[in-house]
């Protein structure tokens, strides 16, 4: 088939949920993508901040391998091995108790929601009690996610969702406080707010927020599906402003193209909430997927994923900046480590299309924000030619 063909079949199957960008892509190598036609791509979008190894790292795709011929699921009524040496690793890096497997982001953010309210039902021996979540931030697509997602126009449709949500204004801590109630029992936000716009939390903010949650025994859930996993340049990016949260979600880099998400939390919560019969899944934290996070945890130490993210991420952050200098329809630059946002005047979404044109793979995000969210194996030899392409693409839209 053709890529026309392709397309047109697709549109005939999928329920038209995305309009997606027409490209068919086939295979990736290093940082590299290919269409069915063979045309290469550089990659700036790692699958929406997924594919932090970029893609054919062979440790990690043989080790997929090899438990698929040993074994991809056991269900939840046994114990597996990859699995427990996943978690430990998991564990180890963010410095938290006890972890669940999701199939999902907005899964983990499911479970987080519901570790949050058992908690609070386990101190106060009642339920009924409420959340605060942020506006303009984005937390998935399923009823409990959407209604913590401070979005009206992704949420109308639905309506009713799930009550007892109050949103604050994020970096704004007398917003958040405005909203705490003797009901609260816990705060959500994106450490650094990803499809909002690449929203870094300030540092006074997160800190003055955790002083809140402290202070009222309310939990601070931080959401780091997307900037977790080096993206900002530590492992989860909480640890960038030592604010630690008492729940935290993680997905998209943590299995690197395997289906996976989990959510963490520390031993005083963990006391207190999900217990037997509360929750469960019945793909969640199988084998195949064990052996995907161990793997993935394995290469960020084999390659000095940490490291390699603060030296390039800087150099990615000179060259953006350049940019907003030398083009009057770039206004500011924003973000962490290699979770990067170019606000534009021009429209982005063209400037996205067109980009595929010069050979260049970049998302958007909120309606004015180009996102760079690239596999964290880039080199500065890959910003380079990515601002290459980029510029050309600039004069392209001119
Ligand atoms: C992508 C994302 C989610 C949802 O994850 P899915 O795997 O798509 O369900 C939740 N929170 C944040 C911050 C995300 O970026």
């Amino acid at each position: 088939m053709k890529t026309q063909e392709y397309i047109n079949t697709a549109e005939n199957e999928l329920l038209h949920t995305y309009n997606r960008f027409p490209l068919v892509l086939d295979h990736g190598e290093g940082v590299h993508l290919y269409d069915t036609d063979g045309k290469e791509y550089l990659d700036f979008a790692a699958g929406i901040a997924v594919c932090a190894l970029g893609y054919g790292n062979r440790a990690y795709t043989e080790a997929l391998k090899k438990q698929v011929d040993t074994l991809l699921h056991t269900s939840n009524l046994y114990y597996n091995v990859p699995v427990i040496e996943a978690a430990q690793k998991a564990l180890a890096a963010s410095q938290m108790d006890r972890i669940f497997f999701t199939n999902s982001g907005t899964e983990a953010i499911e479970g987080a929601i519901k570790a949050a309210k058992k908690y609070a039902y386990t101190r106060d021996g009642h339920a009924g009690h409420e959340i605060i979540a942020m506006q303009h931030s984005f937390h998935g697509r399923s009823l409990g996610a959407l209604s913590v997602t401070g979005n009206a126009h992704y949420q109308e449709p639905f309506e009713p969702l799930m009550p007892g949500v109050k949103f604050a204004e994020f970096n704004n801590l007398d917003s958040v406080k405005a909203q705490i109630t003797d009901k609260t029992c816990a705060i959500l936000m994106e450490t650094v707010q990803g499809e909002g716009g690449i929203y870094p939390a300030e540092k006074d903010f997160l800190e003055g927020v955790r002083a809140l949650c402290d202070e009222n025994d309310i939990l601070l859930i931080l959401d780091e599906i997307q900037c977790g996993m080096g993206r900002t340049g530590q492992m989860f990016a909480w640890q960038n402003y030592g604010v630690k949260p008492d729940i935290m979600t993680c997905a998209k880099a943590l299995g690197c193209g395997v289906p996976v998400g989990a959510f963490f939390m520390t031993q005083r919560v963990a006391d207190k909430s999900l217990a037997p019969g509360d929750h469960g899944t019945t793909y969640g934290g199988n084998p195949f997927i064990g052996a995907a996070v161990s793997a993935v945890f394995d290469q960020f130490e084999e390659l000095q994923i940490l490291s390699h993210v603060n030296e390039v991420a800087p150099y990615l952050a000179e060259k953006l900046d350049a940019l907003v200098e030398k083009y009057d329809f770039l206004t500011a630059h924003r973000g962490m480590g290699l979770m990067r946002g170019l606000v534009c005047t021009i429209p982005v979404g063209q400037v996205a299309s067109k980009a595929l044109e010069n050979g260049l793979i970049v998302i958007t995000a909120g309606s004015d924000v180009l996102r760079f969210v690239p596999p964290l194996v880039i080199t500065k030899a890959d910003v380079d030619e990515m601002i290459l392409r980029l510029e050309k693409t600039f004069s392209d839209c001119h």
